[in-house]
């Protein structure tokens, strides 16, 4: 009996892929801000960022060179992690009475996320609900420019804005081609700036992004190569940074996984592990990264049960040489989830649900929520409510 490949299988899945993000790399890439603002007609600039960055001394760095291209700069500095509806409307606040043409995102994904969010409601009005979905958006948005701090969410690639809902704590994302970042500026020096614990998880993050992009429904050959690629910096270079932080060939390495990770995303969504993950972070406040790494492995050993994900697993764990797909699917499999373990014990990311004070008796009610996520869909596996709690108990 002949098999089909997994890749038989994904040259077939049809796609639509357009390049939106000019990608600028470099150490010091973030003193060109400036000039490349100028370069897509900017003049008025809001600024999107948060305390954190403000106090590493990176807005006042971009601000400055912002305005020695003699553009004007209007600051809002209060973005928060897992940015709500009321982050993005203070920032509005703003934005709206400056008049601004363009904005720059600058800090990890919460940055870029109330920059998007703030986009959104400026040039297309209403309340952050309304576009909650796909493509929702009808007049055209801002320019955006993101500059990474963090690597991991590939946010700066990525035409999704994810705002909470204040009230409900519903985590809505929000998908629009027209959000994407015109430009993103990846200079590995802003990384430096990161607390081990933030580039531990967020490595994780981005790590996680590589692996389940490599096997969604929606996988295409375009994608495999993000993925299979972010995946080849991530795992070489995360435990390097957090050896030696200042590794900065290394920062380059991990904050450029990162970016491809975005893109694999945005070309074929992301599965499960995300999907598990989200209750754990809105009833409970864990760390996104932590979350989905503490899921990963139990979703990559139920994924890998179908020998066509298997095999995709396989070909995955080649892309850094961790196993060969010719010693065999299961064996590289096996050597896959191995050295995931390995990353999030470096990383130091909880290793049960129990270790982080969860209590067995809420876990159908995650299940409820896990199998609720839109993520879930794109799993390579099809998952109901009783896959969701089995993979919580095998994590608890
Ligand atoms: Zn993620």
């Amino acid at each position: 009996m002949i098999h089909q490949t997994a890749l038989e299988t994904e040259s077939m899945v049809s796609f639509d892929h357009q390049p939106r993000t000019r990608l600028v790399f470099g150490v010091g890439a973030a003193d060109r801000t400036g000039e490349l603002a100028r370069e897509i007609g900017a003049k008025k600039i809001l600024l999107v960022t948060d305390p954190g960055i403000v106090a590493a001394g990176h807005a006042e760095h971009v601000r400055c060179q912002i305005e020695s291209a003699g553009l004007q700069v209007t600051i809002f500095d209060q973005a928060r992690e897992n940015p709500t509806t009321k982050c993005v409307n203070a920032c509005m606040r703003v934005a709206k009475p400056a008049g601004i043409d363009t904005i720059v995102g600058l800090g990890g994904g919460s940055s870029m996320d109330t920059a998007k969010g703030c986009n959104f409601l400026l040039t297309n009005g209403g309340r952050m609900q309304d576009y909650w979905g796909v493509g929702k958006a009808i007049k055209p948005m801002l320019p955006l420019i993101a500059i990474p701090t963090t690597a991991g969410t590939g946010s700066e690639c990525q035409s999704a804005a994810l705002i909470a809902d204040e009230q409900t704590h519903q985590k809505m994302a929000c998908l629009d081609p027209k959000a994407t970042a015109r430009i993103a500026i990846l200079d590995p020096a802003l990384t430096l700036s990161q607390p081990t614990r933030v580039a531990a998880s967020t490595g994780i993050d981005a790590i996680a992004h590589a692996v389940e992009t490599a096997v969604t429904r929606k996988r295409n050959p375009l994608s495999l190569m993000f993925s299979h690629q972010a995946f080849k910096l991530g795992v070489k270079s995360l435990p390097e940074i957090l050896l030696k932080p200042t590794d900065l060939e290394a920062r380059g390495r991990m904050l450029l996984g990162a970016a491809m990770g975005g893109l694999a995303i945005e070309n074929s969504m992301l599965g499960a592990a995300h999907a598990a993950a989200n209750p754990l972070t809105a009833h409970f406040g864990i760390v996104h990264g932590q979350a989905v790494g503490l899921m990963l492995p139990h979703v990559v050993r139920f994924n890998g049960q179908d020998p066509l994900i298997r095999h995709a697993y396989a070909e995955l764990a080649s892309a850094p040489e961790i196993a060969c797909v010719s010693d065999g699917h299961d064996q590289a499999w096996q050597a896959l989830i191995e050295r995931l373990e390995m990353l999030l014990k470096l990383a130091e990311v909880p290793r049960s649900l129990a270790q982080c004070g969860i209590k067995r008796s809420i876990l159908p009610v995650l299940a409820e929520e896990a199998a609720r996520q839109w993520t879930a869909n794109f799993n390579p596996r099809p998952l109901n409510r009783d896959d969701f709690l089995t993979l919580y108990e095998s994590a608890f």
